[in-house]
């Protein structure tokens, strides 16, 4: 008898999760990303997407794919250097190094695979990397992925002491827009600690792109900062964009650098052309449709107005992530599942996503809600019974 072999290791790991309320369940959505989703059969009011601007299902953008796809079929077929780089993908960096105001941009498949490029590329042979201890997942595996010579950091003043502390050099990492907590990183300070140490400056701008900014151009342009040589941004398109897939943006040398020797750029396949094709139309239409922003600005108020009447616990954030603490993991769910019932898909989360004890319901506001949609969330977590929220 040969038996499970993974059996005793795996139920172990199911018990565990199952005792602390991590379990995870995947729900089916049968509709496109908006407000109204269908969701196991249901029709619910959703906060739980990151379509900021409201272009997942842009009619536009469904017309773009399928022009892209009626000229380059639907794959690359191969890795960029190898025959899978398209005229599509090449315009698309082009727009997208425009759009952010640097010499260059390369697309990556995913923002995943975009941050453990950068880390390994810029962090090479235990490089120094300090970086935020709220920075996402992907940095935080890119960094043991390069095993760089890490400083994990709470605050401005905590990187300060640490880069004193250190020799000159070395890459500072921080998301823009933090995914989890909502509030957005002191680009300026970053920028002159780093460049007072002669390090870098990587930006994961996953959540800030397409609505941090003038036209959404980031957290430096918000700044008023313009390109500098120490600055590398990353992007994602699967949020803001609607779209799917990822860019940095730098220095002509730091593009190169990652397109000579960055694995998860030469070892995969390009992203499918006609999602170039795509993913261009939606920047374009990210940029010009600024009342999309002014939206999404006026719901965040709207939101965080009510939040504050109802005393819930919310963070700081002035973006379209609004987190409300609830602590534990259990009460987390419980509140998310009460929602619920009110017809409302605001999903939990919980550690290790996020840390211990501070689990919560992560409600993400769209261009595309509108006034009354942010008064039925409202009201139902006004429902939640005491406690709850
Ligand atoms: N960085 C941040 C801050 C993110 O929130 C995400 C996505 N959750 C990523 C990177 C990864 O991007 P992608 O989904 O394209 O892999």
């Amino acid at each position: 008898m040969t038996g499970d072999p993974f059996a005793s290791t795996l139920e172990r790991t199911f018990a565990r999760l199952r005792d602390q309320d991590l379990w995870r369940r995947r729900e089916r959505r049968q509709s496109p990303q908006g407000p109204s989703v269908q969701v196991d059969g249901r029709t619910l009011l959703s906060f739980a997407s990151n379509d900021y601007l409201g272009l997942a299902n842009d009619p536009r953008l469904v017309e773009a794919w399928c022009q892209g796809a009626r000229r380059y079929g639907v794959g690359a077929g191969a890795s960029h250097l190898l025959g899978g780089h398209s005229e599509a993908h090449h315009e698309l960096e082009e727009a997208l190094a425009a759009f952010v105001g640097t010499p260059r941009a390369l697309l990556f498949s995913t923002g995943y695979m975009a941050n453990l490029a950068l880390v390994a590329t810029l962090c090479p042979r235990r490089g120094r990397l300090f970086e935020d201890r709220r920075n996402h997942a992907s940095l935080i595996d890119a960094a043991r992925l390069a095993q760089a010579d890490r400083h994990r950091y709470r605050d401005v003043a905590g990187l300060k002491r640490a880069l004193a502390a250190a020799a000159p050099g070395g890459v500072v990492a921080s998301d823009g827009v933090f995914s989890m907590d909502g509030d957005t990183a002191d680009v300026p300070g970053l920028l002159a600690l780093a460049q007072a140490h002669r390090a870098g400056l990587l930006l994961d701008e996953a959540h800030a792109f397409g609505v941090v900014g003038p036209q959404g151009r980031g957290t430096p342009a918000a700044h008023g900062l313009g390109h500098d040589p120490a600055l590398v941004h990353m992007g994602t398109l699967g949020k803001a964009f609607g779209v799917f897939g990822a860019f940095v943006a730098a220095s002509t040398d730091v593009i190169e650098a990652l397109v000579q020797t960055a694995r998860p750029y030469i070892y995969t396949t390009a992203l499918p052309p006609a999602l170039a094709v795509c993913a261009k139309a939606s920047l374009a239409i990210a940029v010009a449709e600024e009342y999309r922003r002014t939206e999404l600005g006026e719901r965040i108020r709207e939101f965080r107005a009510g939040a504050a009447q109802l005393g819930l616990q919310v963070l700081p954030s002035s973006t379209p992530i609004q987190p409300v603490i609830l602590g534990d993991a259990g009460r987390a769910l419980d509140a998310s599942a009460r929602l619920r019932e009110h017809g409302l898909h605001v999903p939990a989360v919980r550690p290790p996503t996020v840390p211990a004890g501070s689990a919560r319901l992560r409600i993400t506001l769209s261009a595309a809600h509108t006034r009354d949609d942010v008064e039925h969330l409202l009201g139902a977590l006004a429902a939640l019974p005491p406690g709850s929220a």
